[in-house]
């Protein structure tokens, strides 16, 4: 007898994602992220959330966790999110993510957590002074994701695995319950010239905000000098560049420079190293390279200053933006517990 395939889901297109308030954004951020918001808001209904619930997994200052959560959201209006478009919203002003989220953690098995090589990652070899939220991380992302019924999800490869999770989640729960369709399997849309940005330092870990190092990182904020000094720095070898990218793979701070300035001039790699053929990252390349990343961050970094400079403006984007996150994630709730079988559902 051959197995019936689940129902497929038959809602609309919805597109959810959100950056932790964490410290500053880099280039991997905005390639990887916010530069699809923006373009994805025009294409189906998006939602775009400031995942603080997701930052306080690592230590955070309650003195500065609000002002990160702005910063977070000018980046966001500053590289073109649009509230008229865009639902944009703090997460932990939505209690129906973390209520979704008590049930995910009964649906998911503690042997698909087990594999999360972020928390690996994050964890290094003492993850028993982690807290519990770092490792059920991924399981609250499911429930930001699913408590919209999103389909679409824009992220950075980095994020790939947790998308892997949702979907598992989101299919236990369909089949356990007998719902079938209920939850959509959400795709991850990683695709893009920034899907992996890698750090300054040598190339080897993705860059990152939580990395000790400013300088392993380019941030959306840093003015011409800082972007100039870093790139500068940015650890290369005095080797002639290749004709191939094949010749590049043993050099990973190579291709990933190379792959920055591809992203940003919107070319391809081969076609960037084409032009510099022969010659060394320190002559013509890194000038380049900071020209580049001054002319794309200039503007932005203007404009989230304006914004920050009137923090009851974004609050009045916020909060006007989790009323109408709620308004969307309570009839999926209210579902979830009739489904659940709740107590008055
Ligand atoms: P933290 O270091 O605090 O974990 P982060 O820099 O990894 O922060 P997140 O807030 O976890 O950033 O991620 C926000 C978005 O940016 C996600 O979609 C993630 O995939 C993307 N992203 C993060 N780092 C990179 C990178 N190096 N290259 C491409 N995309 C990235």
């Amino acid at each position: 007898m051959t197995e019936q395939a689940p129902a497929a889901y038959v809602g609309s297109r919805r597109v959810l994602s959100g950056v932790q308030p964490t410290g500053a954004l880099h280039l991997g951020n905005y390639l990887g992220a916010l530069v699809k918001f923006t373009r994805l808001q025009n294409e189906m209904e998006t939602f775009i959330f400031v995942a603080d619930m997701h930052a306080i997994t690592v230590w955070q200052d309650p003195k500065l966790l609000t002002s990160q959560v702005r910063e977070i959201a000018a980046a966001y209006l500053a590289s073109g999110l649009d509230p008229a478009k865009a639902t944009i919203f703090p997460q932990s002003a939505v209690p129906e993510h973390a209520q979704l989220a008590w049930v995910f953690n009964c649906v998911a098995r503690l042997g698909w957590l087990d594999r999360m090589t972020q928390f690996k990652d994050k964890a290094g070899k003492h993850k028993e002074r982690e807290s519990v939220g770092l490792y059920t991380y991924p399981v609250l992302q499911a429930a930001d994701i699913l408590v919209y019924k999103a389909t679409h999800v824009p992220v950075g490869e980095d994020q790939r695995q947790h998308l892997e999770l949702t979907r598992d989640i989101a299919a236990k729960f369909n089949h356990d319950f007998d719902v079938p369709g209920f939850f959509p399997l959400p795709e991850a849309l990683t695709e893009g010239p920034g899907a992996r940005i890698m750090s300054l330092r040598d190339g080897s870990a993705k860059m990152s905000k939580s990395d000790p190092s400013d300088n392993s990182r380019l941030n959306l904020m840093d003015d011409a000098d800082a972007i100039s000094q870093k790139i500068r720095k940015a650890r290369t070898d005095p080797d002639p560049l290749p004709e191939t990218l094949e010749e590049l793979k043993d050099r990973p701070e190579a291709l990933n420079l190379i792959g920055i300035y591809a992203a940003l001039s919107e070319r391809t790699a081969a076609d960037v190293l084409a032009e510099f053929t022969g010659q060394g990252f320190g002559q013509s390349f890194k000038p380049m390279l900071a020209d580049l990343a001054v002319a794309r961050f200039g503007a932005i970094s203007g404009e989230m200053r304006r914004l920050m400079s009137q923090p009851d403006e974004i609050d009045r984007i916020l909060a006007a933006g989790a009323e109408k996150a709620r308004e969307a994630a309570a009839p999926t709730l209210a579902e979830v517990k009739k489904i659940v079988g709740f107590w008055g559902s």
